[in-house]
């Protein structure tokens, strides 16, 4: 039993890795393709444990389904107001700025999560 659920946890992992900020939705699309005895209970519960235990980042926002983020260190994202998708902006420079600014107010800063938003490539093409 345990071994089976290390097994479970690895390939949950995995799929997370594989897909772009998913939601345990579409993980759980994607593991059962694989691993059909996979259930949809076992995928929530792993994502929320790695959450949990700082494997995963959980992107959340009003609205839409929580997203699970592998890549947990602090880093900055996009979000598409028309199709949910997320994805990672890369920049170099402002964190520091910001993080300076916020120490500035007096705050000790354990970690951060910012978050744009507006309407993907795909999504202002056209193509869904
Ligand atoms: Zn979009
Ligand atoms: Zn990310």
């Amino acid at each position: 039993m345990q071994e089976r659920q290390t097994k479970q946890k690895s390939i949950i992992y995995d799929a997370l890795k594989a897909l772009d900020h998913p939601t345990a939705t579409e993980v759980y699309g994607y593991v059962r393709e694989q691993y059909p005895t996979v259930s949809r209970a076992t995928v929530f519960r792993v994502l929320g444990g790695f959450a949990d235990n700082g494997k995963a980042l959980e992107l959340r926002a009003a609205g839409s389904e929580v997203r699970y983020d592998y890549n947990v260190t602090p880093h900055y994202h996009a979000r598409c107001e028309c199709c949910g998708r997320v994805a990672d902006v890369k920049t170099a420079g402002l964190d520091e700025k910001v993080l300076r600014a916020t120490a500035d107010h007096g705050f000790s800063v354990r970690g951060y999560s910012v978050e744009f938003f507006g309407v993907c490539k795909d999504c202002q093409e056209g193509v869904s």
